[in-house]
């Protein structure tokens, strides 16, 4: 009668805390989105895998509450960190009223940290992540959060950038921010971290405008003021003096 919520990082095993895969390991069952439990079948074989499609958040967690009333160890799987826009919270609410199943939350490595290093030490100072999808919160409220963290000269990392129907979001988003940001801070973005068909680029704000490359599967990197690239990698200084 236990439900691990599992945050398996970025891509595949290699991405992954041993915590992370000793709960899939210990699991009788998985439970995930498709592309998610995908990632982590080498550790599922001879396990009940139950996959929903994109978009069938709650009912995922009553099938993994089923489970687990039924008496298993379930691993309920997400992308990254399963408290980053993932579906801890979530899990926690569908079985308040089953405080007999125990529910374990495993972090994992977010977007926000793996693509972070591969583009060099752009968040080392104060940053702000924000979400650009709409589903769950209002197109206002996020206007409002990347105004004032442009204004506070944040970093910024923007998760959900785009997607088929929000296609012009992150145009929008640079706009806003470029109220209090100049439109040559350095930028970058990172696509399918740790999974097939990685990409790492390092521009200017403004280049994430009119941006085809950049896709639901991409997470997007604005400097703050004092941001520079030193060799090719994208660097907010801390402070540190004489170096
Ligand atoms: N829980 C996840 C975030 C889920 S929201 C985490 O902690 O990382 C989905 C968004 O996360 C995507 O639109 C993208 O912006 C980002 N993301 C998740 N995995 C990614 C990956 N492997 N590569 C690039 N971006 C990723």
């Amino acid at each position: 009668m236990k439900i691990y919520v599992v945050g398996i990082g970025p891509g595949g095993l290699a991405f992954m805390t041993p915590q992370a895969k000793a709960a899939i390991e210990s699991s009788q069952v998985v439970v995930g989105y498709t592309v998610y439990v995908d990632l982590v079948k080498e550790l599922t074989l001879g396990k009940e895998v139950l996959s929903t499609p994109m978009k069938k958040e709650v009912d995922r967690c009553r099938l993994a509450l089923e489970s687990a009333l039924d008496n298993k160890t379930v691993a309920f799987v997400c992308s990254g960190d399963a408290g980053v826009y993932g579906m801890a919270g979530i899990m926690l609410q569908v079985a308040e009223n089953h405080p007999e199943v125990e529910i374990e939350i495993v972090p994992g490595i977010t977007a926000a940290c793996s693509g972070a290093a591969l583009l060099g030490a752009p968040l080392i100072h104060d940053f702000a992540v924000i979400s650009l999808s709409d589903l769950l919160t209002t197109w206002e409220l996020i206007e409002k959060r990347l105004r004032l963290s442009a204004e506070a000269d944040m970093s910024v990392v923007l998760y959900n950038p785009k997607s088929k129907k929000r296609c012009d979001y992150i145009d929008r988003a640079v706009k806003i921010m470029s109220e209090f940001k100049s439109m040559d801070t350095p930028a970058g973005y990172v696509k399918n971290i740790g999974r097939d068909g990685q990409k790492v680029v390092i521009c200017t704000m403004k280049d994430l405008i009119n941006n085809d490359d950049i896709d639901m599967f991409t997470t997007a990197f604005v400097g703050n003021s004092t941001t520079e690239i030193i060799n090719g990698k994208m660097v907010t200084p801390r402070g540190y003096k004489n170096v």
